[in-house]
């Protein structure tokens, strides 16, 4: 059995492997696919001490910051059941099951798509979902926020600093937002709302986003807005479907855990975009990555089998 066993390959995960593997413990990490949500990004350009760099570049680093210690990665693995107990097991996908004294979930979440015609293709390329990580490319543009619940307004009064012009797409007759940030969004001379619209399209020139088309909900008439960044904001996905009955998960589907990274069983650590902690970016999932491996440290350090 491993000390350690980390479930998830993302920064998360390859923070907590390295801690983990620094005080000398067996340590294994299982993935389905290493690197996580990093591979998907282009520029980073705040993870702190590093100025720029882009997705899989840093996915790179963080696995061979991982195998220059004494970590067994198994990349490609699929994990679909926890079973608790004296050793946690871990089941995989292929049927064979994995076994540790404590394990860490890093499984990390994926933002919610739209699903309309030109999303896909203009992801990256003005298809934006992560207003802390791209709101600085848009600089004096035209953005469309997606979605008027917190997160979506929130993006909407972050951006109207940066941007030239937002514009918020609700689908409902009215924002879901506290009614402080919709005070907030109203104040701003820059952002206009529109309720009761479906978007259906996103449009581009084949290398980026110069439109979105919209339906008025109230009319059936099918609009155009001329911009060149769409902000989609409506829902980050927890990746803890297949935890729903072992771990206390909260309503949206996130791993809790204290301080430490400590989940609702004892030995089961969490850390990154899959539990509770507040923003989701990579320099907050590595460091809550290190702190759940010294949380499972100190728990095998004060359990009595050696
Ligand atoms: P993830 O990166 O999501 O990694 C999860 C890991 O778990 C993956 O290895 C995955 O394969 C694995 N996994 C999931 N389910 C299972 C399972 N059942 N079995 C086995 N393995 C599983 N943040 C920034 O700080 N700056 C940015 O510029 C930035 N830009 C972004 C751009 C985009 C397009 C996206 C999508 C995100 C961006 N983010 C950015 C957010 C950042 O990528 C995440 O906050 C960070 O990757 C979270 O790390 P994590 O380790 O918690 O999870």
């Amino acid at each position: 059995a491993f000390d350690v066993l980390i479930v998830g390959g993302g920064p998360a995960g390859a923070a907590a492997a390295i801690y983990a593997a620094r005080k000398g413990i067996r340590t294994g990490i299982a993935a389905e696919r290493f690197g996580g949500q990093v591979l998907d990004t282009l520029a980073i350009e705040n993870f702190i001490s590093v100025t720029e760099t882009d997705g899989p570049k840093l996915a790179m680093a963080l696995e061979q910051h991982v195998k220059a210690y004494d970590v067994d990665v198994m990349n490609g693995q699929r994990v679909v059941e926890l079973v608790p107990g004296e050793l946690t097991e871990v089941k995989l996908a292929n049927g064979a099951s994995l076994r540790g004294r404590t394990v860490i979930l890093t499984t990390g979440a994926r933002w919610r798509e739209m699903n309309v015609p030109g999303e896909a293709e203009y992801r990256n390329k003005g298809v934006a979902y992560c207003p802390h990580c791209d709101g600085p490319l848009f600089k004096g543009k035209r953005v469309a926020v997606i979605g008027g619940g917190n997160s979506g307004v929130e993006a909407a009064i972050d951006l109207a600093g940066v941007v030239a012009h937002v514009t918020l797409i609700e689908f409902d007759t009215k924002l879901r937002a506290d009614a402080v940030l919709q005070d907030k969004l109203r104040s701003l001379p820059n952002v206009d709302v529109i309720l009761n619209a479906l978007s259906t399209e996103v449009h581009g020139d084949g290398s980026k986003v110069n439109g979105l088309s919209y339906r008025d909900r109230a009319t059936d008439e099918l609009k155009r807005l001329d911009l060149e960044g769409i902000f989609v904001q409506i829902g980050l996905l927890p990746n803890t479907d297949w935890l729903k009955g072992t771990v206390a998960l909260s309503p949206r589907g996130e791993i809790e855990i204290d301080a430490r990274g400590q989940t609702s069983v004892p030995g089961v650590f969490a850390a990154g975009d899959c539990t509770t902690v507040p923003y989701k970016q990579i320099i907050i999932a590595t460091g809550a990555g290190a702190t759940a491996a010294l949380g499972a440290f100190d728990h095998l350090i004060r359990s009595s089998a050696t």
